[in-house]
């Protein structure tokens, strides 16, 4: 066997990733592809959902529309975010504690897997989470997957409740943002696992860790956008290839900030 183990690049990508002690990690669908979760644009959605446009319901036009029929939709999908369990690429960053996970999924499989709920950004927010459609009002609650609750109003103030997801057209969570920008501004290594990188302002956090000196290192099985700000490409899944690549690394700097 060589010492890519089948898998191209790998033992340069192990390299860089012994030369760094500041490294994190940014996430998109592809690292919860492989435990059952689909994209929007999954041929297997919903027949019942299929006819929508995902900005008729993850919007806040959508919602301002027909408020009912995007939160029918979150219940659905959050039945299904309720069965999945974190596969093997999950599983491999967990086995980093002290490396922070950007993520733009909107689920908990990371930490599910074992990361501490402070190492993960949420940048796209996390749909385990019902919070107020007013930006005034503070209120959120936690939600049961299995049995997602109906249209409701907040508690607090009587305006709608509604997913504390972000929307199309929405800005990302400040704070987090902050914090995700702070980070990647010093860094030795990203890992980018299983994003295109095409969604901005998220996908700005590559080049802002690429123009201050740290090394990319994408994980995708088509690299695309992202691979073309790489210094080296694993085309595998985020299962496939995490397992391989952080087998016997073990981050002793935490970058948190
Ligand atoms: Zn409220």
């Amino acid at each position: 066997m060589s010492r890519d183990a089948g898998l191209p690049n790998l033992a340069r990508a192990r390299e860089i990733l012994s030369q760094s002690s500041r490294v994190a990690a940014f996430s998109g669908a592809g690292l919860s592809a492989e435990s059952g979760l689909p994209t929007f644009r999954d041929p297997e959605t919903d027949a019942l959902w299929a006819s929508y446009d995902p900005s008729e319901l993850a919007s806040i036009d959508g919602f301002v529309a027909n408020p009912a029929r995007v939160i029918d939709w979150y219940g659905w999908r959050r039945n299904r975010y309720a069965r999945v369990r974190p596969n093997a690429a999950h599983r491999a960053l967990a086995a980093q504690p002290k490396m922070i996970q950007i993520t733009q999924n909107v689920d908990n499989l990371l930490e599910q897997a074992g990361v501490a709920p402070d190492r993960v950004y949420h940048l796209h927010g996390s749909i385990l989470f019902d919070r107020c459609h007013s930006d005034d009002c503070n209120y959120r609650e936690a939600v049961d997957l299995e049995n997602p609750p109906g249209l409701r109003d907040c508690p607090h103030c009587g305006n709608r409740l509604r997913p504390a997801v972000v929307w199309f057209g929405e800005n990302l969570p400040l704070d987090t943002w902050q914090r995700a920008h702070a980070l990647c501004a010093a860094l030795d290594c990203l890992l980018v696992v299983g994003t295109s990188a095409t969604v901005y302002p998220a996908a700005g956090l590559i080049e802002l860790a690429r123009r201050n000196g740290s090394r990319i290192i994408v994980v995708d099985p088509n690299p695309g956008e992202a691979g073309a700000q790489a210094d080296v490409s694993l085309a595998a899944t985020a299962g496939e290839a995490l397992p391989l690549l952080l087998e016997g690394f073990n981050l002793e700097s935490a970058s948190s900030t």
